[in-house]
């Protein structure tokens, strides 16, 4: 079983960048590097996109992201900005991929203590939903991506504390175990 995680951005890319300098790129990788840790002895294969600041090419990652049973894209906002939890899932996705976005949002909200969305295909609606055309999914329908927060405003930017980013990297190391039947 192999899961990429994608912590989106790096190098000269920031991302959001909040109004007190909070670089996006940074609070991605610190998720995916504390993720890979806590993941450590566990029997799958995690695979980080980039574990330093580098600029990885978007179609490397998107490649390396489709190679995998799963894979996660890590944002803090820049997505949309409407829930403080939003999950995007691939108009492609199969039921399963569905399922897991699902089990993220419950274990983000409860970890994180606030409400979010999963953006499920259109099939899962009975209607067409409205969405971003991301990249990504073209490449890896299977991919999941992630964003938390609010970094663009001065709260939401000091909301994402370092009590943050451990709620937010237990839900997804909970998920992923859970899932997986770890
Ligand atoms: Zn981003």
């Amino acid at each position: 079983m192999t899961i990429v995680v994608d912590p989106a951005h790096g190098g000269p890319h920031k991302g959001v960048v909040g109004p007190a300098g909070t670089a996006e790129s940074d609070l991605n990788l610190r998720v995916a590097l504390r993720l890979r840790l806590l993941l450590e002895g566990f029997p799958l294969q995690l695979q980080l996109t980039r574990d330093t600041d580098a600029a990885v090419p978007k179609s490397v990652r998107h490649q390396h992201m489709a190679t995998a049973d799963w894979a996660i894209q890590l944002h803090h906002g820049g997505v949309s900005q409407r829930e403080p939890i939003e999950i995007w899932i691939s108009p492609r996705a199969n039921k399963e991929t569905a399922a897991l976005a699902k089990v993220i949002l419950g274990e983000m909200e409860s970890g994180l203590g606030l409400d979010g969305r999963v953006t499920l295909p259109p099939d899962a609606h009975g209607r067409p939903t409205k969405q971003p055309k991301f990249p990504l999914f073209k490449r890896a329908p299977q991919a999941i991506l992630v964003s938390t927060g609010h970094l663009h405003t001065p709260k939401g930017e000091q909301a994402i504390s370092d009590q943050w980013i451990q709620h937010e990297t237990g839900a997804l190391f909970r998920s992923l175990v859970g899932w997986l039947g770890l």
